[in-house]
């Protein structure tokens, strides 16, 4: 069933109420500068499909660029701090970060100097990232089998576990308080004016033309989609990452690190002796937008092996939960895209955030309304992920993506 906006104008039309839409709409009501009115348009306002509901909900400061480290830091205290940032009202929950940290685990020399390198970044951003020689990882973590491994790397502060749902229903919540207006509705299509240069309008999936200032693209695995309407292209194609909840017949005696496997299976704790694992198939092509099957065999002949060579203890698991989800994978340099179209100006991207969009959710919102309300930055500088380095061939590489 869709709704209808009660206006046929808004200052800024949001395409897209998940994480991201609806952290832009929160920092916009949050704004005393921004003085508009604000759509959020969401097809699916059961949220069942879209990559937010689909999350393993954890963060890191473990990245290879500065400003990705810096995105999480802003993260993790606005997590930390949602209460106060949310004016303190008593309603809004005080949550906490569960610091098991990443664990990532390098099986020969030359990832070895990856982490090095990522860990002297990560330091001089205030990073707590240590490395770990194996037999300093069994020291720690003695149900891992190392013997493969030449490093391991490792932050314990603010790196972890934290409730990305309670962060985005008062996201909505708090906007929708404040004068945001969402609708369960679909934008179709896009007008543009004369010039080619601004769009005008959009169309809902009801039929309804609705004008805007501004226009945000936060559809995720959609992003391209949504760019098309408006003649405009992205990298971001959906990829198919898959997700395993199991019980340990042995439980471990500590809390699991997100341990990233050398091969990119990933598990962590997941409280109550249940773990939560991650991973995709070799072939890795871009997917239907519907298309969520899981891929059974994949358990089975890849990834179970990996975990109970990993943990031996994970020799006897049962899987409880499976759910296949999308990422929005920007194929061109694995980072996000966001700001201005250079030609097409009123159209912002807030898009191609593979694994990494729940934690950059706080920052990227209140950055993409700093930006559609002064026109420019006013806390981080977010100008190296702006869609012109596409348009330049300049790749901004984040080298740590799970
Ligand atoms: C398996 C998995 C594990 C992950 N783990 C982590 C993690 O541990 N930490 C982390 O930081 N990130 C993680 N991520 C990534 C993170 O979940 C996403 O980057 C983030 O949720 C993206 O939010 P979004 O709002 O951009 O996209 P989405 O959540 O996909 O939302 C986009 C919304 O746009 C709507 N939409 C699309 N097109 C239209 C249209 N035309 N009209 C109206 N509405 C439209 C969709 O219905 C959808 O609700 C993970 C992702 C997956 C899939």
């Amino acid at each position: 069933m869709h709704s209808t906006p009660t206006q046929s104008h808004y200052d800024v039309v949001i395409v897209g109420g998940a994480m991201m839409g609806s952290s832009t709409a929160w920092f916009l009501s949050d704004n005393p500068d921004f003085t508009g009115s604000v759509l959020v348009v969401e097809r699916d306002p059961s949220y069942e499909k879209c990559s937010t509901t689909h999350t393993n909900s954890c963060m890191r400061q473990q990245f290879s660029g500065e400003l990705n480290i810096r995105i999480s830091q802003f993260a993790a205290d606005f997590v930390k701090n949602l209460r106060t940032y949310m004016g303190g009202d008593e309603r809004v929950p005080e949550l906490g970060i569960r610091s098991f940290g990443y664990m990532y685990l390098a099986d020969n020399p030359d990832f070895a100097q990856v982490l090095r390198d990522n860990q002297a970044v990560q330091h001089a951003a205030g990073a707590a990232t240590q490395l770990m020689t194996p037999e300093q990882i069994l020291q720690h973590y003695p149900f891992y089998n190392v013997d493969d491994i030449v490093l391991g790397s490792i932050n314990l502060v603010d790196e972890g576990y934290w409730d990305g749902t309670a962060v985005f229903d008062w996201w909505r919540r708090s906007s929708r308080e404040r004068g945001v207006e969402y609708v369960s509705n679909e934008v179709v299509a896009m007008q543009k004016n004369s010039a080619g240069n601004r769009v005008d309008s959009v169309t809902l999936a009801s039929g309804e033309v609705i004008a805007c200032g501004q226009l945000v693209n936060a559809s995720g695995p959609r992003g391209a989609r949504t760019a098309r309407m408006a003649g405009l292209d992205i990298p971001v194609e959906p990829r198919k990452r898959y997700s395993w909840v199991f019980s340990a017949e042995k439980p471990l005696d500590r809390d699991l690190p997100l341990t990233i496997d050398p091969s990119g299976v990933h598990v962590r704790e997941n409280g109550g002796g249940t773990y939560q694992c991650g991973g995709h198939s070799d072939i890795d092509p871009a997917v239907d937008y519907d298309d969520f099957a899981m891929d059974y065999s994949l358990w089975e002949q890849h990834v179970w092996p990996i975990l109970a060579t990993r943990i031996p203890q994970f020799e006897a698991i049962k899987v409880t939960h499976e759910w296949a989800g999308h990422y929005a994978y920007n194929v061109f340099d694995h980072n996000a895209i966001m700001g201005p179209h250079p030609e097409v100006e009123n159209f912002i991207f807030l898009n191609g955030f593979s694994g990494h969009g729940l934690q950059q959710s706080p920052a990227m919102g209140r950055g993409t309304a700093e930006f559609l309300t002064y026109g420019e930055y006013r806390s981080l500088d977010m100008t190296p992920f702006h869609y012109q380095r596409i348009v330049d061939g300049r790749p901004y590489i984040e080298k740590a993506v799970i």
